[in-house]
């Protein structure tokens, strides 16, 4: 009796074993099978994010058409190669990646990357239509890499703006003249070549005038007739401008007012200098301007990001100060951009009418 009480409890007992381990093993069942479906839903969106991938590229390498190229290289969303993100140790991801935010205004980049198709196209030196192409990628701007535009005054200056555009041309860099219109008739090979390799065309006036002594007659003249010169030779629309001598107007003044209203009329926008490289004092070697460039902190503690540095294109230190500086500058991790760029890569932004950049 009390032997088959014991037995039946046992029995008990090993019947209550057996369905905890059939319980677990269900468990571990429902989790392998878990597990699997899980691997199979990522394989699955793996596979055909792959191929949509490829078919877009397929579709990007067919669009062998220039202007659709360069319009795909405008609008692709910058920076280019931010990385997707990699596959997340946790849930299968069900949304496509997000795309960066863009702080380059869209209609804006197009226009500038179309506007450098044309010029390098019909005024650069490249072999073919790839060439081309391997040069704009490399003037994509990264809005939130450090950036600073090299600007020069007083050309085009034979032979020194010669020797300026080898080292840009050398160091594929870009830059701004401020150009005077007087200079560009006797020069016109040089203004094409500084368009050819993406750089940008400033108004520095047709004679170098002093706007504060012009009427607003005269000033219109000396602006305008050099903004019609570089479109009826160049095809080309100017929107800087950089008053000689620093001289617009003191503020509240009737001739500020004039100025400004000029500008604006014009499309242009006033643009000085940040940082000088003082190439104009006589006394200033290129050790020294390249010391004054490169300084962590100028005069007023500004840094050298998002500088406007100024040069001028008339002088041979000058040259030997850019064979150093703007290979310091890109090892350094500066993008140098254009004037316009940088305006335009900026919080403000680019205004017809604003002024630039208090001068040092
Ligand atoms: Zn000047």
């Amino acid at each position: 009796m009390e032997l088959d009480r014991e037995e039946a409890r046992r029995r008990a007992a090993r019947k209550r074993a057996a369905a905890i381990r059939k319980k677990k093993l269900r468990r571990r069942r429902l989790m392998v099978l878990g597990a699997g479906a899980l691997l199979l839903v990522l394989l699955v969106v793996g596979v055909v994010s792959l191929i949509v991938r490829a078919v877009n590229k397929g579709r990007q390498a067919a669009a062998l058409e220039p202007t659709a190229a360069v319009a795909a290289l405008a609008t692709a969303a910058l920076p280019a190669d931010t990385p997707l993100p990699t596959a997340a140790p946790t849930p299968a991801p069900t949304a496509v990646p997000v795309t960066p935010p863009l702080t380059i205004q869209e209609d804006w980049y197009r226009e500038r990357t179309e506007q450098l198709y044309k010029n390098l196209t019909t005024y650069g030196n490249y072999s073919d239509a790839a060439a081309v192409y391997t040069a704009l990628e490399e003037m994509q701007i990264d809005p939130n890499g450090k950036k600073l535009a090299i600007t020069f005054d007083d050309g085009p200056y034979s032979p020194i703006t010669e020797q300026i555009l080898d080292v840009l041309e050398a160091n594929h860099a870009r830059a701004t003249f401020f150009v005077k219109g007087a200079y560009i008739d006797f020069n016109k090979e040089l203004v094409a070549r500084e368009l050819g390799l993406g750089c940008e065309i400033g108004n520095h006036t047709t004679n170098h005038e002093d706007l504060e002594k012009l009427s607003p007659a005269e000033r219109r003249a000396t602006v305008g007739d050099l903004n019609d010169k570089m479109y009826s030779l160049f095809g080309y629309r100017v929107h800087l401008l950089r008053p000689p001598y620093i001289k617009y107007g003191d503020k509240g003044t009737e001739t500020r007012t004039d100025i400004v209203a000029m500008a604006k009329e014009y499309e242009m926008a006033i643009v000085n200098h940040t940082r000088s490289s003082h190439d104009s004092h006589d006394d200033y070697t290129a050790q020294m301007m390249i010391d004054r460039i490169l300084a962590e902190k100028d005069e007023l503690g500004r840094g050298l990001n998002n500088s406007i540095l100024l040069f001028h294109d008339k002088y041979q230190k000058t040259v030997e100060a850019m064979k150093v500086l703007i290979p310091a500058l890109q090892q350094q991790g500066y993008q140098l951009v254009t004037v316009s760029e940088l305006l335009n890569c900026s919080q403000e932004g680019l205004h017809y009418g604003w002024i630039y950049s208090k001068a040092d």
